[in-house]
């Protein structure tokens, strides 16, 4: 798989619904670069590494988290940057950090909801040995947005209201008319696959206000600011005349 350029300055390695990897990112400063989410494993991180490698671009000196799950961080201990998370996303790494990897630990967590079966699955077709799972806090945290200058180009992270997660962080590059939601766009599946109607129209407002040509998506391939509104706009219609806020489908 190789990266995909979009600029001069971003680029991207697309999502692989094999092992529920997520969607990576790339932005290059002049000094700096930032990586977009960590991966779901070492392995992940080495492939996303190599095709930088092969673009001839720096390794990330910067990786940011957009949200605690575990396809988008338990790369965190094999990146070569520095990784930044917002204070919430950090409380659930620190708690994730304690988790043990055996069978009996891992069906403890399904039953008590702290994890789920969907993920669980995909870490089992990740990890041949889950022993090799290994979850670290942040080097940088933050409260609610935080601006990095990478020379001659800004990113900002924003802690958002979105129906996913309460830890859903925005990745923003307004010079490049670009931004990274994670996941933030979808059903929470830790929460009965939740659909929240109020923070799904909190998002959209958001994304109206912002000035953006292309949007990442954690699981699918980018959209334009009009395909994207368009899209959330439609489930929201979907879920406030159906008003059960459920949805199964990612
Ligand atoms: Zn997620």
């Amino acid at each position: 798989m190789v990266l995909t350029k979009v600029t001069e300055r971003i680029y991207f390695l697309e999502n692989d619904k094999e092992t529920d990897r997520p969607l990576l990112g790339y932005v290059k400063g002049d000094k700096y670069s930032l990586m977009v989410d960590a991966g779901n494993s070492r392995n992940h991180v080495e492939k996303f590494n190599d095709s930088i490698e092969k673009s001839n671009l720096r390794l990330p000196d910067y990786v940011a988290i957009t949200h605690w799950h575990w396809d988008h961080t338990y790369g965190m201990n094999a990146v070569t940057g520095k990784t930044i998370a917002c204070e919430i996303t950090n409380e659930r790494l620190k708690v994730m950090s304690k988790w043990q990897w055996t069978e009996e630990a891992m069906s403890k967590r399904l039953l008590t909801g702290e994890d789920i079966e969907f993920a669980d699955i995909n870490i089992r077709k990740e990890y041949k040995v889950l022993q090799d799972i290994k979850v670290i806090p942040a080097d940088i945290v933050f409260k609610n947005d935080l601006e990095i200058n990478l020379g001659g180009l800004v990113v900002i992270l924003k802690n958002v209201i979105a129906p996913h997660s309460e830890d859903s962080v925005i990745v923003y590059v307004p010079e490049e008319k670009v931004v990274f939601i994670g996941d933030a766009y979808s059903i929470d599946f830790y929460d009965n696959y939740k659909y929240d109607s109020v923070k799904l129209q909190n998002f959209i407002k958001m994304l109206e206000s912002l000035e953006f040509d292309t949007c990442f998506l954690g699981h699918s391939s980018p959209l334009k600011k009009t395909e994207i509104i368009e899209c959330l706009k439609s489930e929201y219609k979907k879920i406030s005349t159906n008003n059960d806020g459920k949805k199964i489908s990612k």
